[in-house]
């Protein structure tokens, strides 16, 4: 007797990390994947025998994965202009000299465009889900990249009623393109919108309220930016008394649909109210080091783990981290943990991938569709290959290899909602060769129109 399966797009084979509640690691797996779901998950022999015939990804050697999440990631002007804000400046230089002249002269063209290729590295690294931070010009322009390259995310616009920055407005017009954006990517579709607020002391009381107001009232997501420096602690502290987030949750704001973008210089107050509300918090850890925040200082995202927190880990920007790479910095928020603490058995090789999975999944809301290999969830598939010199030997542990030894270079095949977008390597949505000429004419009428001096003069110290 035989029961007709619905057909299969595809048959991935491998040793699959489930990052089920069990954390299942089924040996000579395989998963088979129908339309935009995760239809079956079992050992290889007995997937084959129920879906015959369908093409296979993966081997017997592959490492089958989850997608990444990445929970912060500025999809805008950055990009065009990536790795040439120079790393020994002061803050306030970096922000007033070359930050905001270019986000005061990005195109909608500009947007797509640097989405585009923010995006494709992303999936060419994994990563399947990413969550935009909010500083974006043109929503509907980064929303399409989204699109073209097939990736999953949330998009938000540039919320701040602040004086003096770009695409500041009052209260009432941020809210009303806030809600605009969400009433036309509606959440659940492969690109949905959040509220998204710049933060830091760039937005009013009444500008936060109406924001967390706007967010539970459409089931949407909240984040900001708060706290990478002690400055916006000293900031608070001045203005309401209080520090940052104990004056945020007096004023109602925090739960467990907001996202704090870094959150790092908190005292022990603010960690219980991160903790209480459930509100989820996004470390990047190389924007920290790159931009010498303090995170080796002060590394509150273990403290939040520890006390049983929501944490996600993020890329940030291609001028404070650069790489969007998500393993990288998975490996490093695993090192700075260690050493922090000075404790090498407090968190670890699979605690880190916790976040980029399973873990950050649940920390941006999205836990009933993504970051584990279960059927019934969306097919966000990453098949590493372990045929490369750094698999050998391969280790009796794959999680330990994977993110101490070889990271993203071993990402061959991304499935993002069943569809195959990265295959050995190489992007299938979007032909990278013909972006290289409009990349580089983009950023040279950006860094024109900016004012910006990009330089290549060596610091002689
Ligand atoms: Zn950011």
């Amino acid at each position: 007797m035989s029961t007709a399966m619905p057909a299969a797009n595809w048959v991935i084979t491998g040793d699959i990390v489930t990052m089920d509640a069990h954390r299942t690691i089924i040996t000579e797996g395989a998963m088979a994947v129908v339309g935009n779901k995760i239809a079956a998950v079992g050992k290889a022999h007995n997937i084959r025998a129920q879906y015959r015939g369908v093409p296979e990804l993966g081997s017997a050697q592959a490492l089958v994965l989850p997608g990444f999440i990445n929970a912060h990631q500025h999809l805008t002007a950055d990009r065009l202009i990536a790795s040439a804000i120079p790393d020994n400046l002061a803050a306030s230089s970096a922000i007033f000299d070359w930050v905001l002249p270019v986000h005061n002269h990005v195109s909608g063209d500009d947007d797509e465009l640097a989405a585009t290729l923010s995006l494709t590295e992303a999936a060419a690294n994994g990563i399947t889900t990413t969550i935009e931070a909010g500083t974006v010009a043109h929503p509907d322009r980064v929303a399409k990249a989204m699109t073209t390259v097939g990736v999953r995310g949330a998009i938000g616009g540039w919320g701040s009623d602040a004086d003096g920055l770009p695409q500041s407005a009052s209260v009432s017009e941020v809210i009303d393109a806030q809600r605009q954006l969400i009433e036309r990517y509606s959440s659940g579709g492969l690109v949905e919108a959040a509220v998204t607020l710049v933060g830091h002391n760039l937005m009013s009381d009444d500008l936060v309220v109406e924001a967390a107001d706007l967010a539970r009232a459409t089931q949407t997501r909240l984040s900001f930016h708060l706290s990478p420096t002690p400055d916006d602690s000293n900031y608070y502290l001045e203005r309401t008394g209080c520090r940052p987030l104990v004056h945020l949750d007096r004023l109602g704001v925090l739960g467990s649909n907001v996202l704090v973008g870094h959150a790092v210089h908190v005292d022990t107050a603010e960690l219980e109210t991160l903790v209480r509300t459930n509100t989820a918090v996004v470390s990047c850890p190389w924007a920290y080091l790159r931009l010498g925040q303090g995170v080796t200082k002060c590394f509150a995202h273990l403290d939040l783990w520890h006390q049983g927190g929501r944490v996600a880990l993020g890329c940030d920007t291609e001028n404070a981290g650069d790489a969007v790479d998500a393993l990288r910095a998975a490996a490093l928020f695993c090192g700075l943990a260690k050493d922090t603490a000075q404790d090498p058995t407090q968190f670890g090789a699979h605690h880190a991938l916790e976040l980029l999975t399973i873990a950050g999944a649940e920390a941006v809301g999205m836990a009933d569709r993504i970051g584990s290999l279960e059927v019934g969830k969306m097919a966000d598939i990453v098949v590493i290959d372990r045929s490369g010199i750094g698999w050998l030997p391969p280790s009796p542990d794959p999680i330990l290899q994977l993110l101490w030894a070889n990271g993203s270079r071993s990402v061959s095949d991304v499935l993002v909602d069943g569809n195959l977008v990265i295959k050995d390597g190489n992007c299938l949505t979007v032909d990278t060769e013909s972006l290289q000429e409009p990349t580089r004419q983009a950023a040279k009428r950006l860094v024109e129109r900016s004012g910006i001096r990009p330089s290549s003069r060596w610091p002689m110290h």
